[in-house]
């Protein structure tokens, strides 16, 4: 019996609370895999946990962190063997599965990804959930048929972890990108990711219009609310939104005009259920996709004991780009 360091949260009579401690083995749930993990990452769902913020962790004691990379220990398992590097994204980890901020992990092998050739685990944590949902907007944007030639994409919340990953995408597949953002003190930073334009969030943030002037063909919108009704209202014709995220809001007060008179497609992508082969084709998207250098450039690294206060930074807005949890 062994035990290994984690981040574990705890039911208490006012909310919860997370702390690092000793966790021993005989804690790990069901699952044929065990994981020497040696890197996780911060998302929004993450820092929403961490701070009790919304009901995101449903089962105490529990290890937060939606995802994780590491080394196979053992594997009960064909699909995997000791050696072999992984990652989990989603499947409930930090929600209702022991999650990402600990030495170890243990996890069923249906659920997890064994890492294209050349990726390594401290790049699929820099690209981590919200890299992959990225990737999943982008697969859906190219499925409904929208090309670099039919005009711009859109991409807001730019300067967070999934729209600084959409806008590094997009533009290496040559897009012309125009993002959104409430920090325009950040425009070198999404300028040297590939942006050609910024607006002002406040130009997407009041109601919307049922139609606007057509300014994008595509988009990927991580704010949801006012935000995505506004970018539906100004896509051209036949264009495309892929929407993933609520970072303004879980409501959306538009109207059908957009779809009905401009043959507008609103693309719904959820990343924590997404289908095993579609996973493995964004990661090996991802391997090819994304230049290492633009993703160091948006990656900051931490340590377990700093998740925590880096997580309050983070819903306060002062985080940009990704974070990588270094866990050895
Ligand atoms: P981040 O906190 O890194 O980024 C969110 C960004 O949204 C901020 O940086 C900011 O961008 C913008 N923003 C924040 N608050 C507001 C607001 N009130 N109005 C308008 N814009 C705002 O989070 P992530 O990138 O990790 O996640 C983004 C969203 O995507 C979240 O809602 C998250 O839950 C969702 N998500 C969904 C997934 C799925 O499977 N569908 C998976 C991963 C994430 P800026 O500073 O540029 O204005």
């Amino acid at each position: 019996m062994s035990t290994f360091k984690a981040i574990v949260v705890v039911k208490k009579e006012d909310g919860q609370q997370a702390a690092i401690r000793d966790v021993d083995d005989s804690e790990l749930m069901e699952g044929d895999v065990t994981v020497r993990v040696t890197h996780s990452t911060l998302n929004y769902k993450d820092a929403l946990a961490l701070g009790g913020r919304a009901p995101i962790v449903r089962r105490f004691p529990l290890i937060p962190g939606i995802d994780f990379a590491g080394e196979v220990e053992a594997s009960g398992s064909a699909d995997f063997a000791p050696g072999d590097v992984v990652v989990l994204t989603g499947w409930g980890a930090g929600e209702t599965r022991h999650g990402g901020y600990a030495q170890r992990a243990r996890w069923p092998a249906g659920q997890l990804v064994k890492l294209p050739q050349g990726m390594t685990a401290e790049r699929a944590m820099a690209i981590g959930t919200a890299g992959l949902t990225a990737m999943l907007c982008v697969l859906a944007l190219e499925r409904h048929g929208v090309k670099p030639q039919d005009g711009p994409a859109v991409v807001t919340g730019a300067v967070g972890g999934v729209g600084s990953v959409a806008v590094a995408l997009l533009a290496r597949k040559g897009w012309k990108v125009i993002a959104s953002t409430g920090r325009p003190q950040e425009a070198d930073y999404l300028k040297n990711l590939g942006v050609s334009k910024i607006i002002p969030r406040g130009e997407l943030a009041a109601a919307a219009k049922p139609l606007g002037k057509e300014a994008w063909v595509a988009g990927i919108d991580t704010v949801g609310s006012t935000t995505l009704a506004n970018l539906c209202a100004r896509t051209s014709y036949g264009g495309a939104i892929a929407a993933c995220g609520l970072a303004g809001g879980m409501d959306l007060p538009a109207s059908v005009a957009p779809f009905i008179l401009r043959n507008v497609a609103l693309l719904g992508v959820d990343s924590v259920q997404a289908p095993m082969a579609l996973r493995q084709r964004a990661w090996e998207r991802l391997a090819i996709d994304i230049d290492t250098g633009v993703l160091a450039s948006m990656t900051t690294k931490i340590g377990l004991d700093q998740v925590i206060t880096t997580a309050a930074e983070l819903l306060a807005g002062k985080v940009r780009g990704r974070v990588v949890v270094e866990i050895d």
